[in-house]
């Protein structure tokens, strides 16, 4: 209940922020994008996690002029790096409750007029488990969201119960495949032969596949042996502040992690 209250303060009080963690080109191992992550810097708490206080917001609905807040301040960041000659794809998350109203349409076309940016460069990420949660409204949102020229990715996908019948019904232009997936490619042939067949899945039906949570080269070999075409995650760089993407843009060279070893 205190979080929930201070959480009612923290939009006003400049208390969130946004992190940006790189996606890479798998094959080049060239950075093509950055997903957006929230914060709260709290004032007696210090940095919360999303995890943490996101489900506060989806309980009291704070969470709707929040996403409202992130995916303006996304754009326009993003604007900001285009303008510097840093062709980014930003991807945005948002949450069931945000999903669950027609709003959602009017804030992505509000936060991609207000700044400017080209629809094609805002990705919004959306759960395997969020979409199954009303398949008949939500994929009517799904495909408006399109019509505005956007791309829309499947988070956390094959931790959720979506069946193939499904997916085909939703305008996905990305499977993110979970972290859970990646973090066993070492000790098991099973999630090697997942990976397998949602990276064949996306090439059947012609969505791109990124890999979430690579966080070492051994993960990162099996990932470019089953040819998926992107992935993030700590090898590559964590979240960083708007000032440290900035400095990794400039040396991103020197940091990609075949240069490193
Ligand atoms: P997600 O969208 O699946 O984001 C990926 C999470 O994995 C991030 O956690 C990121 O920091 C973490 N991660 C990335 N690479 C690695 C890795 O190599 N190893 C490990 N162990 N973790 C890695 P984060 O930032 O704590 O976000 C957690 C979740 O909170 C996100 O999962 C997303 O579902 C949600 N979230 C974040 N920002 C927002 C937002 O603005 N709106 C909404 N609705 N949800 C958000
Ligand atoms: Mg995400
Ligand atoms: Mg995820």
């Amino acid at each position: 209940l205190v979080l929930e209250m201070d959480l009612a303060e923290a939009l006003d009080k400049d208390e969130l922020f946004l992190v940006y963690q790189p996606t890479f080109n798998l094959q080049t191992e060239e950075i093509v994008g950055v997903e957006a992550l929230l914060r709260w810097a709290h004032p007696t708490r210090g940095t919360i996690p999303p995890d943490e206080f996101i489900p506060v917001g989806e309980r009291s609905g704070l969470i709707i002029p929040i996403g409202r807040w992130v995916l303006v301040e996304a754009c326009r960041q993003a604007v900001i790096w285009h303008d510097e000659g840093y062709d980014l794809g930003i991807a945005v998350n948002v949450s069931a409750r945000q999903l669950d109203s027609d709003d959602l349409i009017k804030d992505v076309r509000d936060a991609l007029q207000r700044s400017g940016l080209e629809p094609g460069s805002l990705t919004i990420e959306v759960t395997e488990t969020t979409i199954m949660h009303d398949t008949e409204a939500t994929a009517t949102r799904l495909h408006r969201l399109k019509d505005l020229g956007v791309r829309i990715a499947i988070d956390d996908f094959g931790t959720g119960y979506s069946s193939l019948a499904y997916l085909r019904r939703f305008p996905a232009d990305a499977l993110k495949i979970d972290r859970s997936f990646i973090s066993e490619i070492a000790n098991s042939e099973e999630s090697t032969a997942l990976i397998h067949t949602l990276v064949q899945l996306g090439r059947t039906l012609n969505i791109e596949t990124l890999a979430e949570g690579i966080e070492d080269r051994v993960q990162l070999e099996a990932l470019q042996r089953e040819h998926c075409d992107h992935g993030q995650g700590f090898l590559f760089s964590r979240p960083l502040s708007v000032d440290a993407l900035e400095e990794f843009l400039g040396t991103v060279d020197s940091q990609a992690p075949s240069a490193a070893s």
